[in-house]
């Protein structure tokens, strides 16, 4: 391949802006659609491959540059699975991530009030969307597994970081060194089941 072959990282979202950044080799000279100036296409798809598959098109064709895009949220077991596709929609109806953060814990709370066995399960799931103009689009999707932290906790990362806790750890994402999360989150496998399917990555 050329050297410093562009991408456009087809995401209006810094802070997966700045994680897929850190996962692309850094051969890949890489853009956002804020620099090119491209709004974000409407997500009506109904999952997130739908919606990543929308957002890698829609980019790859307004720009004519290879584009890879995301489209992830939270699913909460006790919720029968939401926020899920509308995470995103979710943090605007309450007015910001913090507030939707309280949300989500109030209602899982309640839900399981009075249960003998709690419930806090919960998955991120990402999907990414992998496409060169003219060419067929390649996807790949990851699951994370872990549970609801019953408070709001640590300050980094971006999102719903401060309300997961991921399998087999006891802190957030919120209170996770940046680099540890980068390195196992959904995004992450994601990324590695894609790298199987798409050479160049
Ligand atoms: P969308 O994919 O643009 O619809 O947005 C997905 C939403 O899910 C984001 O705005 C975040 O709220 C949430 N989300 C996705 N991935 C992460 C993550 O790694 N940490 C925290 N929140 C995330």
């Amino acid at each position: 391949m050329k050297k410093n072959k562009l991408i456009l990282i087809g995401t209006n979202n810094k802070g997966k802006f700045k994680e897929l950044s850190y996962l692309l080799p850094k051969k890949f000279k890489k853009i956002s659609p804020l620099k090119l100036k491209i709004k974000s296409p409407i997500e009506s798809g109904k999952s997130f491959l739908a919606n990543s598959k929308i957002k890698a098109n829609y980019f790859s064709k307004i720009s004519k540059i290879t584009s890879l895009s995301d489209d992830s949220g939270l699913c909460i077991n006790c919720l029968k699975g939401k926020p899920g596709v509308l995470s995103a929609r979710w943090a605007k109806k309450y007015g910001g991530f913090r507030k939707a953060m309280k949300k989500i814990i109030d209602l899982v709370k309640n839900k399981n009030k009075n249960k003998k066995n709690k419930n806090f399960k919960a998955k991120f799931i990402c999907s990414l969307t992998f496409k060169e103009p003219n060419k067929n689009s390649i996807s790949a999707e990851g699951i994370l597994y872990g549970n609801i932290s019953p408070k709001i906790l640590g300050n980094k990362g971006f999102g719903f970081d401060s309300i997961f806790i991921p399998k087999n750890y006891k802190i957030t994402f919120g209170q996770m060194n940046k680099k540890k999360k980068i390195n196992i989150d959904h995004r992450f496998l994601a990324y590695k089941k894609l790298k199987k399917k798409v050479k160049i990555l």
